[in-house]
């Protein structure tokens, strides 16, 4: 299994469980997460849901080179957003499944009518932003850091380009333009993340938020995150996602053309090596 359910208390907690390879995220865990979180919104027993990684980590980000990586693998779909990527080629194929599993995943996980917590310590890079970022709250211990890299790619950011807004401009590009790592407390201080907690407390400081939360009515909870997430559309996160998700894929495309595959020729040796 590449993700564990269980509820504690009044949460649902539903972690990344390849601690070996930090968390990073292949199809299998995509596909599996996909069935947590149904799972957790169907679930009498879970108020709020909690996001976490097993091991040192919360997340690597997306699986570009462990021997799990399923990238031309096609899995059932339980909700339609393209065609099965695996049927097609070029720019369609990468685009189908990226659209599918990162851009459309990330965003109904992100309107699901449950609150939810991301727990977060150690690495939480690029594709673990994301997943980080769709929850509703971030809780971080103190050895958390931060990045999106991706840009080393030629690719500007993850699918989930919602930069911009969970942080501030100004911090987006910095965050971008440097790939570099930032800490838990910086997170916080550009508004990213909402504790910073150390190590030992942070399961128990999560699940201390996710039991008060939980104490407020469920329609109430899940109107208020809907008129939050409709707020934070209408200063432009849908839309800038969309437009930025063809941006993504040119740089994909320019990738495939003149170097040895659509990373840039990168995988996560040289994407380390290259930091
Ligand atoms: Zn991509």
């Amino acid at each position: 299994m590449t993700v564990r359910y269980e509820v504690r208390g009044s949460a649902a907690v539903i972690t990344m469980d390849r601690p070996e390879f930090r968390n990073a995220q292949n199809s299998k865990m995509t596909y599996a997460l996909d069935a947590a979180f149904t799972r957790a919104v169907d679930d009498p027993a879970a108020k709020v849901i909690v996001l976490a990684g097993a091991g040192d980590h919360f997340s690597a980000g997306h699986d570009i080179g462990t021997p799990g990586r399923d990238v031309d693998e096609s899995f059932e779909r339980k909700a339609i957003t393209w065609w099965d990527h695996t049927t097609r080629d070029g720019a369609d194929r990468r685009m189908s499944r990226e659209l599918e599993v990162y851009l459309g995943m990330c965003r109904r996980w992100r309107d699901i009518p449950k609150p939810s917590i991301a727990m977060v310590q150690g690495a939480c890079i690029a594709g673990g932003l994301m997943l980080a970022w769709v929850c509703d709250l971030i809780v971080a211990s103190e050895d958390a850091f931060f990045s999106d890299p991706v840009v080393k790619m030629g690719i500007p950011g993850v699918e989930y380009f919602a930069h911009p807004w969970m942080t501030n401009p100004r911090f987006a590009k910095e965050m971008l333009f440097t790939g570099t790592r930032f800490s838990a407390q910086r997170a916080y201080e550009v508004g990213m993340i909402n504790r910073v907690v150390p190590r030992p407390e942070l399961e128990s400081a999560t699940l201390e938020l996710a039991e008060s939360i939980a104490k407020m009515p469920a329609f109430g909870l899940a109107l208020t995150k809907r008129a939050v997430n409709q707020c934070e559309d209408q200063m432009g996160m849908r839309s800038g996602m969309d437009s930025v998700f063809g941006l993504h894929h040119v740089a994909h495309s320019h990738n495939a053309e003149v170097s040895a595959d659509s990373l840039g020729g990168m995988n996560a040796q040289a994407m380390k090596a290259a930091s």
